[in-house]
């Protein structure tokens, strides 16, 4: 017969390991619950566009997803995954890689909000022969992917073959997958111009948040070859590719806009703000977040308007007026408060600041109330001069003092250009 204080012996230390697994597995769902709820509650529950799904018959609830997604987008709630941060999943695909039941699928969009994907054959070239597409605005939000189709359509204009244009491509796009061609097309010899909209190299991974780790992984470089790296801070990741340009001796012409593209014989004519190209072939190499939107009022050529905060502490006691309703926006305008002797205005066309986290929003009432940011609701910029600023609000104009201006009001996509040049482009409803 089994002796019971043996069984004892085995029984308790079981029950306990199971009690403490409970518990914790309880607690980390209350908190996943919860971080749905506020999601919900401040509106962001659309992905921005390639994110997973979960097949709830195959979800096991392992939680190997949980611990693999690096922007703590997912979670656990009653024993299934759940997209429990929509916006902030970047599409990447590491819970999907993680998953050990296949219970994870990568879609573009939601049945509420299509995402556009242009059409690309496995070369990267649209139905436009010699227009070709690489990076995130094919739909794949990855570093290391964008690299290597940018390094891939290098191989695919080398192969082809005629024309007498004067340059076999123009790159537009200096993020990963344009810096990435543009190596191909130096180390291949060919005739190559690289032209990037910023002042900066690097593209989104220049925006990211301060600081921000870069979870990437090993990627093959033309003329570094492989290039092994996994999690990198933003900074040293763009300083990274600041050497290689420096090294290489890269020409990218910055501050470079590419305008129009129209067929020309057997290429195409690039039209940019600073002059025209003759190219045989084309690479998009432009991203997803669009060009900044303008407010197209008078004075908006100051150099004082900017279209992205960069730096808070160049703004110490100035008269900053920050325009927009969303995220970026309140963010910029807080993080210009928080420095000395500034004067903050917040101006914002609608009536609530609807669609943002709700921290942000609790943020902005105390500053209010503190007196550190003047929030105006209802109002539009009408004028801008050099040491103010004309504001309309409702029917009534308002002056105010001024020495800058961040315009936060989001930003153009590219869909109607490509549309334009006759690229095919579907919209997507939650499909892979
Ligand atoms: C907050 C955030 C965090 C992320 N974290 C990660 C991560 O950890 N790991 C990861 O792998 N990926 C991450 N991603 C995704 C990754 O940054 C993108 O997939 C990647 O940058 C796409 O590269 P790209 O070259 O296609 O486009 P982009 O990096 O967007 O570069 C496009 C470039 O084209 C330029 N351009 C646009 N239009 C024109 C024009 N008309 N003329 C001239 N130039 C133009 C733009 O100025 C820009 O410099 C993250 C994204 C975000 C937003
Ligand atoms: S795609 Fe990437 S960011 Fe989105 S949930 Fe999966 S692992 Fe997280």
């Amino acid at each position: 017969m089994t002796d019971p204080i043996a069984l004892l012996l085995y029984l308790v230390p079981l029950a306990l390991v199971l009690f403490f697994y409970l518990r914790r597995h309880s607690k980390n769902e209350q908190q996943h619950v919860s971080q749905l709820e506020e999601t919900v509650k401040s509106g962001l529950t659309e992905p921005a566009s390639l994110h997973p799904v979960f097949d709830p018959n195959h979800c096991l609830g392992s939680g190997a997803c949980v611990k693999a997604c690096p922007e703590g987008a997912i979670g656990i709630i009653k024993g299934k995954g759940h997209l429990i941060k929509p916006a902030v999943c970047i599409g990447h695909g590491a819970c999907m890689a993680s998953c050990p039941h296949d219970a994870i699928t990568l879609v573009f969009g939601t049945t509420k909000r299509g995402v556009d994907i242009p059409q690309v054959n496995p070369n990267f070239e649209t139905n436009v022969p010699g227009i070709f597409i690489a990076g995130e605005l094919g739909g794949m939000g990855l570093i290391r992917k964008a690299v290597e189709q940018g390094r891939q359509v290098i191989e695919s204009v080398r192969k082809r073959k005629g024309g007498n244009s004067a340059l076999d491509v123009v790159i537009v796009g200096a993020g990963p997958a344009g810096l990435a061609a543009s190596l191909g097309a130096l180390e291949h010899k060919l005739k190559f111009v690289t032209i990037e909209q910023e002042g900066s190299l690097g593209g989104t991974v220049y925006h990211y948040p301060r600081n921000k780790l870069v979870m990437t992984a090993p990627m093959q470089l033309p003329i570094l070859g492989k290039v092994k790296m996994s999690e990198i801070s933003k900074e040293s990741l763009i300083e990274f590719w600041q050497g290689v340009v420096k090294k290489t001796s890269l020409k990218i012409n910055f501050n470079e806009r590419m305008e129009t593209i129209t067929k020309n014989g057997h290429g195409f004519n690039v039209k940019t703000s600073r002059g025209a190209y003759n190219a045989g072939a084309v690479l998009l190499a432009i991203g997803r977040r669009g060009t900044p939107r303008k407010l197209e009022v008078p004075g908006e050529e100051l150099p004082k308007v900017v279209y992205r905060l960069v730096d808070p502490e160049q703004y110490g006691q100035q008269h900053v007026l920050v325009v927009g309703g969303g995220d970026s926006a309140l963010e910029a305008a807080l993080a210009i408060a928080d420095e000395p002797g500034t004067t903050v205005t917040l101006s914002y066309r609608g009536d609530a600041f609807g669609r943002v986290k709700e921290k942000n929003r609790q943020r902005l009432q105390e500053a209010e109330k503190k007196g550190r940011v003047k929030v105006l609701l209802r109002s539009n910029v009408k004028k801008i001069e050099p040491n103010k600023v004309t504001l309309d609000l409702t029917g009534k104009l308002m002056e105010i003092k001024n020495d800058a201006i961040i315009v936060s009001v989001g930003g153009v996509l590219p869909t109607p250009f490509l549309k334009e040049i006759g690229i095919m482009v579907e919209t997507k409803y939650g499909t892979a």
